[in-house]
């Protein structure tokens, strides 16, 4: 039987940090908005067969017009609300998955620079392992601070890892644990892989990303996004 992928795309956050009225993933690069560029990476993406788009429940008109129908993204079935964190968004978007899906990537439609390489290294990496996630080695030496703002520790640079998205995983593996997350303890969960590891107790495999794989945040970013897009 074909193996049926599917992939959460994140697009329900405000964004604070970007200082804009413009939600991050509706501002407009190069032409386009955000968003639209890791949609367009998914829709050509063969292993991956559908795309659940998680908006905002404000946005979600402006998402199936002026994205999805007017740039012909025929993958994504469904276009729905997300939640007040972004561990809710990815769990609605989990109860859309087509029950017979064998794996899952969860990406950050803030992240428009994703390429395909980057989703050819996923594939591999989760058919072996069952969960991973994209992150770079980090170039700069990290150091812990203490409460009053002083360096506490500074963790081996070698062994520090900057994530990023796709995180992907076993569907089964990923539903159960933000099932049994969402009834126990959330404190500190930022990502999902940190999901997994709490609530199964498992090794998640660190896949290279790219370093153009940033995400939007701040103003200059944007920038950045700009020149990595015209480059492309
Ligand atoms: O805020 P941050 O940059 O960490 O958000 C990462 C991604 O998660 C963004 O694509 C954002 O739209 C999404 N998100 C979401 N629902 C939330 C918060 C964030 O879909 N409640």
């Amino acid at each position: 039987m074909e193996e049926i992928n599917s992939a959460i795309v994140l697009a329900a956050g405000r964004g604070r940090r970007m200082q804009s009225d413009i939600p991050k993933q509706y501002m407009v690069l190069c032409g386009k908005p955000v968003i639209y560029y890791s949609l367009k990476v998914f829709e050509d993406f063969e292993p991956v067969r559908e795309v659940i788009l998680v908006a905002g429940k404000e946005d979600l008109d402006y998402c199936r017009k002026e994205i999805v129908d007017r740039y012909h993204f025929t993958k994504v079935g469904k276009i729905i609300a997300g939640g007040k964190e972004r561990y809710h968004s990815v769990y609605e978007g989990l109860r859309e998955v087509s029950p017979d899906s064998s794996y899952v990537f969860i990406h950050d439609g803030a992240r428009p620079c994703v390429d395909r390489s980057v989703l050819e290294r996923c594939m591999q990496d989760v058919r072996k392992y069952q969960a991973c996630v994209c992150g770079m080695p980090s170039k700069d030496t990290v150091r812990i601070a203490d409460r009053e703002g002083f360096a506490q520790a500074t963790p081996d640079r070698t062994s520090v890892w900057m994530m990023q998205t796709p995180q992907v995983f076993s569907y089964t593996l990923i539903l159960k644990a933000y099932e049994k997350m969402l009834a126990g303890c959330t404190d500190g969960i930022t990502d999902d892989a940190m999901a997994v590891e709490r609530t199964m107790g498992r090794r998640i495999k660190l896949t290279e990303g790219s370093w153009r794989n940033i995400k939007i945040t701040t103003p200059e970013d944007l920038e950045l996004a700009a020149l990595f897009v015209r480059n492309a």
